[in-house]
């Protein structure tokens, strides 16, 4: 790299103008211009240091509409939702809010690292709550380590069969009836989602 790599790093990146106004509605309004990189947020995160971007770099990188490699990054995955950031931050950002509102559109674009847990996770739970009417923790944790590290499954096999032993890892669990009532009402929420998202990612 150059003494100039920086800067013909960032001139080199896919700049979206309309990202960063398109999250700040997203995630309540927040307005990201107020940011002062700090850094508090960075500093008070307690996952800062597995993640690929800290707090402060995410929302400058939203701010400048580097969105690629925002909506690809662990970092928005690895956020446990502590608060701590936005409890910390002297311009009162709801940085919290952000991750979420990066999550959600990662997720609608396809953008979410395919190999990381967290987010396959996610999809797949809201797919089978909505075709079930409630969680099956078997095959979710199955389904999710098959389609991230099977490898890692090895490794869980114990446990798991201990877990089931104990009769707290059920391989049947009991559906909510299919058809109307309850079942009915929730797929009719959860379709409402869908069609929330769907409308927002095209927004
Ligand atoms: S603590 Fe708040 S003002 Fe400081 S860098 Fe983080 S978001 Fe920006
Ligand atoms: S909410 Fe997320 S980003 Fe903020 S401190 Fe907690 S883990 Fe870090």
């Amino acid at each position: 790299m150059d003494k100039w790599g920086g800067q013909l790093a960032l001139e080199q990146m896919e700049l979206d103008p309309v990202f960063a106004e398109r999250m700040t509605r997203k995630a309540w309004g927040e307005n990201l211009r107020r940011c002062i990189q700090c850094g508090t947020c960075t500093g008070t995160c307690p996952l800062s240091e597995y993640m690929d971007y800290g707090p402060r770099k995410i929302i400058s990188m939203v701010r400048a509409g580097n969105k690629k490699d925002v909506l690809e990054c662990k970092t928005i995955w690895l956020c446990a939702s502590c608060y701590e950031c936005a409890v910390e931050c002297p311009k009162e950002i709801k940085i919290t809010d952000v991750m979420y509102a990066l999550k959600q559109q990662a997720l609608l674009e396809g953008k979410s690292p395919k190999k990381l847990p967290v987010p396959v996770l996610d999809r797949e739970f809201f797919n089978i709550v909505k075709k079930r009417g409630r969680n099956h923790e078997m095959w979710l944790i199955a389904i999710t380590i098959l389609k991230t590290n099977w490898l890692i499954g090895l490794g869980l096999a114990t446990m798991g069969i201990k877990l089931m032993a104990q009769g707290r890892l059920p391989i049947f669990d009991e559906a909510i009836k299919v058809g109307t009532g309850k079942k009915g009402d929730l797929k009719k929420i959860m379709d409402a989602c869908d069609e929330i998202e769907r409308e927002e990612a095209s927004a």
